[in-house]
């Protein structure tokens, strides 16, 4: 009985809590950007900024329909990275985030637990993350942003801010604002969250043909054949760039990222239509109704919201066309993301193909800690040691990086980890 009580609770909580989420962005960091610019300290990493919302409101915060704390952290160092190094427009972030409150729900696509949420205009992701992940980005916080400043192209997940609100009850969830790969006027044909590791790493094959929309593993890219068709020049471009990517991670003793590849093909063009229906939206200005408590089960959790949000609201669902048609003006600044938001294939003279890439490095809040180093320990009796997923940072990366050369046209096949060759 307790059990399904707490369900409830974190049915309605899921609302409440986006709400306050996004009530926290608009007003912390406006409030933040408001102020005239300032250099930077050293205690800007280790800052942040308080504010307690109540429904009376006072000078510092206005009125909100609930009670919350909501905690910025490094304010400044947040500002500097969007408005200096990923380019974006204040006004233009605030708007997309906060404006009329509608968000996307991709419910838990990760084994993590955490929660996936899209701005409405498919810009941003909200993705709540563990407190040993928070915490863990605030000790590289310093190290990250030296790396942005000095790799304006980088392929890491670029990140716009970092919060903490807090219920009433207690309960702490701690998320990151980052970059969506993906464009909003592109369909995506075929995604591979890629590693670099064979264990584990298979999207049922029989699945797949029935989702356009599966997210693919190495196995699936290998027994499929696929190759990144790059010419000379951005190979060049692009392996640099990954291999000082991977200096950076291997540093600060990362594990368990992936490179993330949508594949747009542009004679399929956007007909599929795979964009309907891959948002739907996430309306919290309309609370779900309560559910019986019989008919709730943890795993259906946040489709239960969605079904709720679309009874009490169909016309949300009509997302195509609220999204741009474009990509959006930030992107043209980065190497990597300058044809139509994305990487084109190129020939071996250069010139252009008819496929665009859209990829980047995600999931890089993972510290190689005790608990992975007792997993490895546990794992490593059983499976073959090169080709578990978690393994030290190190190897980590020179796995990652060896099966990232064998994955690109004229790449050294033979680079790739035990468990993924080609099929015979
Ligand atoms: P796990 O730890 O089990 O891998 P997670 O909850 O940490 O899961 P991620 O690995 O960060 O989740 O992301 C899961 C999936 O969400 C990715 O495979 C990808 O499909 C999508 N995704 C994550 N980040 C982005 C992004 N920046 N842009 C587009 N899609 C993303
Ligand atoms: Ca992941
Ligand atoms: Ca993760």
């Amino acid at each position: 009985k307790v059990l399904v009580g707490n369900l409830i609770g974190e049915d309605h909580v899921n609302y409440v809590l986006m709400y306050n989420m996004l009530t926290g962005i608009r007003i912390g960091v406006s409030r933040c950007q408001a102020k005239i610019k300032r250099p930077l300290t050293d205690e800007d990493y280790v800052a942040r900024h308080k504010f307690s919302f109540d429904i009376v409101g006072n000078e510092l915060t206005p009125s909100a329909k609930y009670d919350f704390k909501f905690k910025d952290y490094a304010p400044w160092i947040f500002r500097d990275l969007r408005d200096e190094h990923f380019h974006l427009d204040p006004a233009d972030y605030l708007l997309s985030l906060t404006a009329k409150y509608i968000l996307s729900e991709l419910g838990s696509p990760g084994k993590s637990g955490s929660f996936f949420y899209f701005s409405r205009d498919y810009r941003f992701i909200i993705k709540t993350i563990s407190h040993a992940e928070h915490k863990f980005l605030r000790s590289i916080l310093k190290d990250y942003h030296q790396h942005i400043k000095t790799n304006p192209h980088t392929l890491l997940s670029r990140f716009y801010g970092l919060h903490r609100v807090k219920l009433p009850r207690g309960r702490k969830i701690h998320f990151v604002i980052m970059n969506n790969l993906f464009p909003p006027h592109r369909d995506i044909h075929e995604t591979y969250d890629l590693k670099g590791s064979a264990f584990g790493r298979e999207y049922p094959e029989d699945k797949a043909r029935q989702n356009p929309k599966a997210v693919l593993k190495d196995k699936n890219w290998v027994n499929r054949g696929r190759t990144l068709e790059l010419g000379p020049e951005k190979r060049a471009l692009l392996s640099e760039q990954l291999r000082r990517d991977m200096e950076f991670l291997k540093r600060v003793k990362v594990m368990d990222y992936s490179l993330l590849v949508g594949i747009h093909n542009m004679e399929r063009g956007n007909r599929d239509n795979l964009r309907e229906n891959q948002l739907q939206m996430f309306h919290p200005e309309v609370p779900p109704p309560r559910r019986k408590p019989s008919a709730i089960k943890q795993s259906n959790e946040a489709s239960n919201v969605r079904k709720a949000v679309r009874r009490s609201d169909p016309k949300m669902l009509d997302v195509t066309s609220q999204l741009p048609s474009s990509d959006s003006a930030d992107r043209r600044h980065f190497l990597f993301y300058q044809d139509e938001g994305g990487l084109r294939a190129t020939d071996e003279a250069n010139q252009n193909m008819d496929v665009i890439y859209y990829l980047g490095i995600i999931d890089i809040c993972t510290p190689y800690n005790s608990l992975k180093k007792i997993e490895h320990f546990w794992k490593s009796m059983t499976e073959d040691r090169h080709t578990i997923s978690c393994i030290e940072p190190v190897t980590y990366g020179q796995r990652f990086l060896n099966f990232l050369s064998s994955v690109m046209r004229g790449g050294d096949k033979s680079l790739r980890p035990l468990g993924l060759e080609a099929p015979s």
